[in-house]
């Protein structure tokens, strides 16, 4: 367990990112606080005819370089702490790969897996109509995250677009390709946390074809980095998801036809079942987190073999879990620039959708893989110059680079 709250996480890495960059008092001030916070009660007509509540959030928590951006997440456990949390790591991010964006996070506090399609339906649609006032196209742009997908941003689109009186398709991200979609949006998270694994074993050295792979999470970004990790010669030897995981397995897409019955990865007799625990401990080149928030804390940290983590997920590691690998020598390339591919596709989904224009599957790729080799250049650059960890760099450039547009654009009145 850890001993921080996700949010004491994300504040104390902007603490550090504040200092090293030598910021003002005051621009810690303006830093440290989210812009808008919006919760509401989101009410559940089940299909047995019972109404239910549900607590549901919107935070932008930055939209000082543009308007904000961030997935929707509907997941049992998530508060406001946790959003709050999420909506300030979209905006260092956004930042650090250039996107003219600030930084949201939302959900409902709901199992997603509890729900019929139509409750799915309908909650999605409440839930979108009480934060309609503040999203939209040049507002605060939603996409997906846990528990969500592109039914849901189908849903969202239709009663914003509704309530519009016209169709409104750049109001979400991660959408259907019919409906004004991004072709590569499905796979752009993973795509990016396997450019992001490419790019940390060239820096180690470590030859790319053969190296091995474990993946916790077997989800919207497992699945993808899976696919686009072994795409490029790498070889995964062990998966998981919620209930447990496995390895010696026929093939990801053996694995992928088994889940996409409805089943868990324990069900799967093929391979050989292992626990979470033991998946993050495996003898592989690379370990990627790509579930949920914590995964690598103390306890977990000190028996990680890996030679580097790459973070698929959004905080899967407390500051002593970071610590205790830091002092371990394992590269770790931090979230906000690993997973960075999903927001950088939703960005090209974003600007299609305003120019009606749509782009084929290559450009796409290409320009996602130059993004995020820019940002990887800049981290790189700083990390050998301030002798810091690939954290504390991509910290700091997106930090800087929301404090300077702060700093240009002034305090009204
Ligand atoms: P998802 O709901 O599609 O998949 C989550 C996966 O994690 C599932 O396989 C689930 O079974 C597994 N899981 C849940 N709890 C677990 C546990 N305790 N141990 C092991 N596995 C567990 O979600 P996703 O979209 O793939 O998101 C995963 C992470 O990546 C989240 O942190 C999310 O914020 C982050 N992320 C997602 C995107 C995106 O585009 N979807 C972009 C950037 C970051």
């Amino acid at each position: 367990m850890t001993t921080e709250s996700p949010l004491a996480t994300a504040r104390a890495q902007l603490r550090s990112a504040v200092e090293k960059l030598e910021l003002s008092e005051s621009m810690w001030n303006t830093l440290s606080t989210p812009r808008r916070i919006l919760e509401v009660a989101v009410p559940l007509r089940r299909d047995s005819g019972v109404v239910e509540m549900y607590h549901g959030y919107r935070v932008q928590y930055s939209t000082t370089r543009g308007p904000s951006k961030g997935g929707v997440r509907f997941h049992p456990d998530i508060d406001l702490d946790e959003t709050v949390a999420l909506a300030m790591l979209m905006t260092w991010k956004c930042a650090l790969v250039n996107l003219p964006y600030g930084g949201a996070k939302g959900g409902v506090a709901v199992d997603a897996k509890s729900l019929s399609s139509r409750e799915n339906e309908r909650l999605t649609r409440r839930y979108t109509s009480e934060i309609l006032p503040i999203i939209g196209p040049e507002r605060d742009i939603p996409a997906p995250d846990v528990g969500t997908d592109e039914k849901n941003m189908a849903w969202m689109m239709d009663t914003y677009s509704v309530n519009a009186g016209f169709s409104v398709p750049g109001v979400v991200t991660g959408k259907p390709i019919v409906l004004g979609g991004s072709l590569g949006r499905t796979s752009a998270t993973g795509d990016g946390v396997a450019i992001s694994t490419r790019e940390a074993l060239k820096d180690l050295g470590i030859k790319i074809e053969g190296a091995t792979v474990a993946i916790q999470g077997f989800g919207k970004v497992g699945y993808w980095a899976a696919v686009a990790v072994e795409s490029m010669g790498m070889k995964v030897v062990a998966v998981s998801d919620v209930s447990g995981g496995v390895k010696d397995f026929g093939s990801i897409e053996e694995l992928r036809a088994h889940v996409a019955t409805g089943a868990t990865l324990s069900t799967y007799k093929k391979g050989e079942q292992i626990t979470n625990d033991q998946l993050l401990h495996l003898e592989v080149d690379v370990l990627i987190p790509a579930a949920l928030a914590d995964a690598i804390n103390h306890q977990s940290a000190s028996q990680i073999k890996a030679k580097v983590v790459v973070e698929g997920a959004n905080a899967p590691t407390t500051p002593e879990g970071d610590q205790i690998m830091k002092e371990r020598g394992i590269l770790v390339i931090p979230d906000i620039l690993a997973n960075s591919g999903g927001v950088i596709v939703s960005y090209f989904e974003w600007v299609q959708d305003k120019q009606n224009y749509f782009w084929g599957a290559d450009e796409v790729k290409e320009n996602l893989d130059s993004m995020m080799m820019r940002a990887f250049a800049d981290v790189r650059a700083l990390v050998r110059e301030r002798k810091v960890s690939w954290r504390d760099a991509a910290m700091m450039i997106g930090v800087s680079r929301v404090a300077e547009a702060h700093k240009l654009r002034g305090l009204y009145p």
